[in-house]
């Protein structure tokens, strides 16, 4: 008898006959979670389990955070041939439980003699006896005790839940433009979630955006690059082509200017990256730049497609999601963004294109580009 950690999966249930590869994908992100735990991690008739971690308060923490677990509980692992056994463990489970509760069995291995019926009724009945004061509640208990019969026996109360999702690594690449905002951690997050390996851009215009902006960043992605199995950060000096459009450009339209640069900025580095789409934090209507019109003039610029995950959300629903995943207090910190120097004080919501594209003649495009890309530097989190 022993304590594991029993995992259960989520959607990846739904997966025919590469199945088996999500799931290696998914034991190979557990592995890598748990690796400074120096826990053991192996998977048996379709649940992971880790035993060992040496903090296994943080093991739990850590693997409620991996994309692709459903739940984590924290399991007794009995043999199977010593049932009278597993009757007296059911009862110190539920030592210090009150109130109605009931035996939920799941007899996975069909050779076991007890059918899960059968199983119910003899653990219930015997927990009862040895704790009278508990009462069997079938429909609505305040406690479900499981007993999984698989390759051993596992006894849990509380699964806790996991994000969901599915494994890092198991649906291409994507880049993120992360700016210092709420919006965009939550918008990576949510597209990595799906399985998607992230890279990130952030533009930054120094001296007018100072260090303590660009450490901001750095600390945000650093914090949404647990659940992403790791994150580059590519940092793009943007003050020359800010100053340019500033100087040459309609003043209603620098900012729609600025955003179609950082769209082919952020295409050049996917390109490096490998990826297949880009990733903002816009939703629609939220400011000048995200109207219909203004989000159709940034995404002409773009060959590769522009995943907007929170375009349907309300500022409220962001902040939630944002807390949750646990970026919103340092988003919170008031530093200045490259968005927020040079603001016009009338940007165009309904931005005319040859208005924009008479602005864009009259810089030097593909040098200051180049310049840009020139400048990048990576830092790995
Ligand atoms: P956020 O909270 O993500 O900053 P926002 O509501 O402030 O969003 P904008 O400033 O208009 O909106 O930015 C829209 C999107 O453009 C951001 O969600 C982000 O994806 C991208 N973006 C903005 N500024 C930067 C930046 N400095 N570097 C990289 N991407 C940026
Ligand atoms: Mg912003």
């Amino acid at each position: 008898m022993r304590e594991v950690l029993q995992i259960r999966y989520s959607e990846i249930y739904l997966k025919g006959l590469n199945r088996p590869y999500f799931l290696r994908m998914l034991v190979e992100r557990i592995k890598q979670a748990m690796q400074s735990l120096n826990a053991r991690v192996w998977m048996s008739d379709a649940r992971v389990y880790v035993s060992d971690a040496s903090d296994v308060n943080e093991a739990i923490r850590r693997l409620t955070k991996v994309f692709g677990v459903h739940s984590v509980s924290r399991a007794v692992e009995m043999n199977k041939a010593d049932f009278l056994a597993v009757r007296d463990a059911a009862v110190a489970l539920m030592q210090g439980v009150d109130g109605s509760f009931k035996v939920q069995a799941r007899r996975s291995d069909k050779r076991f003699p007890l059918d899960s019926p059968a199983i119910n009724a003899d653990i219930g009945g015997y927990v009862l006896t040895k704790l009278p004061h508990l009462t069997v509640d079938v429909k609505a208990p305040k406690t479900v005790l499981s007993v999984e019969i698989r390759d051993n026996v596992y006894l849990y109360t509380q699964p806790i839940p996991g994000v969901g999702g599915m494994p890092v690594g198991t649906n291409g690449r994507a880049t993120l433009l992360l700016s210092g905002g709420i919006d965009s951690p939550v918008a990576g997050w949510m597209v990595a979630k799906r399985g998607v390996s992230m890279n990130a851009v952030h533009f930054l215009s120094p001296p007018y955006t100072s260090e303590r902006a660009k450490d901001k960043v750095i600390k945000l992605a650093e914090l949404i690059s647990e659940s992403m199995c790791g994150l580059r950060l590519h940092l793009i000096p943007f003050t020359d082509i800010q100053m340019q459009i500033h100087e040459k450009c309609h003043p209603d339209y620098t900012t729609i200017i600025m955003r179609r640069f950082m769209m082919r900025i952020a295409a050049r580095i996917a390109h490096l990256e490998h990826a297949q789409a880009l990733v903002t934090g816009e939703s629609i209507g939220q400011v000048a730049s995200q109207t219909m019109h203004a989000l159709q003039c940034t995404d002409m610029v773009s060959e590769m497609p522009v995943f907007r995950p929170l375009i349907g959300f309300d500022k409220q629903e962001i902040i939630t999601v944002a807390e949750r995943i646990g970026t919103f207090e340092t988003s919170s910190l008031p530093y200045e963004d490259c968005c927020t120097v040079f603001t016009p004080r009338h940007p165009a919501t309904k931005p005319k294109l040859d208005i924009v594209l008479a602005g864009e003649a009259k810089l030097e495009m593909d040098a200051l580009i180049e310049a840009a890309l020139a400048g990048d530097e990576i830092v790995t989190l």
